[in-house]
């Protein structure tokens, strides 16, 4: 039985038969604005408060999350339905010349390997395991809004009695190439607002918690009494008063707020935070040849079919049928992860054929095997016979 593994944006997830989606599943995947129907947001541009970054304190997420995408207007362009034909894919194999070449590259690169066996190997046999991988890319774009505070130091503050703050998602922008990862800040006009600073509550100073307001401190010399201990004289560093002047506010008993540098109040506005990601989601066909799939991760295939649109459909009717579901597992999976917190502006899904051969060699009587994959003949040889100790490690 085939196994397939499915790698995630962010994790490998390994699913057999029971946890692939159901037909039913991938096809909601194919609808994939009901959820953005409403229209652009117009969800409140909520006042948080929010420090300014320059004051170090927390900038932590206090946005309002997952804005909903607006409905989307474009229209659908045309879907590449040409899966290729079955091609004689399985035969196709490298040549022993090629094998042993990558062999000999792979040894001379690796400092306790000896290279004599992949020069003088007895190749017994070739075995082509070329697999396909299939990837989708889905790249959205994310808004959110947070709320942003500055020093005021007067003049005009563009309010919302200006004019009506827009939505987040009726401002227009230049959207970064397709694909491609990119983040933009912008301050959202007409919601800017004078307000008390939260740290003094607009008093512009803060009591001195050392002397409670005071200004002044027990001194520590006669222990507030005013009096030398060993002689019946008034204290020398209080002039007997028992108290001294608190040297954490310099005795005037409050601070200047470091927030709002004494004045009492702060300027408000809102920022958007657009957010453009390649979401990525990978199937790649295993037939538990004993070679480690993972390692098909860095190496590149010869790409056989590519489709790009606004929204792609799961494959159907490719030759290698586990393709098909990989593809619509991959495409349900993003529809559940990215469409309800973000707007889905392009996707594109490939189907690649990696080269995999499995070569089986004779050495001083014994044989091993090695694998020889990609387009740019890597190799895995886990079993090479002239490892020197280092490589045990
Ligand atoms: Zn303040
Ligand atoms: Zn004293
Ligand atoms: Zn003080």
């Amino acid at each position: 039985m085939e196994q397939e593994l499915l790698i995630g944006n962010e994790s490998h997830v390994n699913y057999g038969t029971e946890h692939l989606l159901s037909l039913s599943v991938a096809q909601d995947a194919l609808a994939p604005y009901s959820l953005s129907s409403g229209g652009p947001s117009t969800l409140p541009l909520e006042l948080m408060d929010r420090p300014t970054e320059d004051e170090g304190e927390d900038t932590g997420n206090h946005g309002n999350e997952g804005l909903p995408p607006p409905a989307d207007q474009l229209p659908q362009g045309e879907h590449n339905d040409s899966i290729p034909l079955q091609m004689d894919w399985s035969s196709l194999s490298i040549s022993e010349h090629v094998a042993r070449e990558a062999l000999v590259q792979y040894t001379a690169n690796k400092c306790c390997y000896r290279i004599a066996p992949a020069k003088h190997m007895v190749v017994q046999s070739l075995t082509p395991l070329n697999t396909f991988r299939y990837r989708l890319q889905t790249f959205t774009e994310t808004r959110e809004t947070f709320l942003i505070s500055e020093l005021y130091d007067g003049g005009f503050v563009d309010s919302s009695d200006v004019a009506p703050a827009p939505a987040p998602w009726a401002m227009l922008v230049d959207a970064p190439p397709l694909f491609t990862d990119c983040e933009m800040h912008i301050p959202v006009p007409h919601t800017y607002s004078v307000q008390d600073c939260p740290n003094c509550q607009g008093h512009g100073k803060n009591r001195c918690h050392s002397c409670n307001g005071s200004g002044k401190r027990r001194c520590t010399a006669c222990s507030g009494t005013g009096w030398q201990d060993t002689s019946n004289q008034s204290c020398l560093f209080c002039s007997g008063s028992g108290k001294r002047r608190c040297s954490n506010c310099h005795g005037y008993g409050w601070w200047q707020c470091i927030r709002c540098y004494g004045k009492g109040l702060l300027l408000y506005h809102s920022e958007l935070t657009i957010t453009w990601k390649n979401n990525i989601a990978e199937y790649v066909v295993e037939k538990n040849s004993g070679f480690p799939i993972y390692h098909l991760q860095e190496a590149a295939g010869k790409e056989i079919f590519s489709d790009e649109n606004q929204v792609v459909y799961p494959i159907v009717n490719f030759p290698e049928p586990t393709i098909d579901r990989g593809s619509e597992s991959c495409i349900a999976q993003h529809q559940m992860q990215l469409a309800s917190n973000s707007h889905i502006l392009r996707q594109k899904q490939t189907i690649e054929l990696i080269p995999l051969t499995k070569v089986e060699y004779e050495w001083r009587g014994k044989v091993y095997s090695f694998y020889v994959f990609g387009n740019e003949n890597k190799v895995y040889a886990e079993d090479y016979p002239a490892k020197c100790c280092c490589s045990v490690m």
